[in-house]
């Protein structure tokens, strides 16, 4: 079924000019890019964005990364793309990340791994919702893929 998802490349993986060589992975498995655009998160988005982490050790650092420059946030839309980019992302740390994957190829710490992946329906209108007006999706167009598909 076609969903949408909300990703991001964290400021780190701006800084490190890897943005091309992410979008290119999700571009390859044949994802439509229906919301893009660089931003720097405020402290509303990333206070919204992480809620769920508020009182863990880690969420002061968390929210001074996300803060620290632009991030590159985009709605994929595609057949299960929630789930297949969680994989193509791989696991949240590197160490165990599978290869292949962004985070196993680019990542270099548990809190610098370079992208953030919605991780159920819930959380991808959630986020959706945080960094894009649903005018600035543009979701009226045709992928070769999706071309292909409805010719039978
Ligand atoms: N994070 C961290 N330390 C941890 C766990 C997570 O700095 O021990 C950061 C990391 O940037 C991670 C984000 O918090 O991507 C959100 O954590 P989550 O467990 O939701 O991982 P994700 O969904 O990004 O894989
Ligand atoms: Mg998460």
């Amino acid at each position: 079924m076609s969903e949408r998802t909300f990703i991001a490349i964290k400021p780190d993986g701006v800084k490190r000019n890897l943005v091309g060589r992410i979008i290119t992975k999700f571009e390859d498995k044949g994802y439509k890019i229906i919301g893009l655009k660089l931003l720097i998160p405020t402290m509303e988005h990333a206070e919204k964005h992480y809620f769920e982490h508020k009182g863990k050790p880690f969420y002061p650092r968390l929210i001074k990364y996300i803060t620290s420059g632009p991030i590159v946030a985009m709605v994929l839309e595609g057949d299960n793309v929630i789930a297949e980019s969680r994989r193509l992302m791989g696991a949240t740390k590197p160490e165990e990340a599978e290869a292949g994957t962004i985070r196993f190829e680019y990542a270099i710490a548990k809190e610098y791994n370079i992208i953030h992946g919605s991780d159920s329906p819930e959380s991808a209108e959630r986020e959706i919702a945080i960094y894009f007006k649903e005018e600035e999706l543009c979701s009226d167009w045709t992928t070769m893929l999706e071309s292909i598909m409805s010719d039978g």
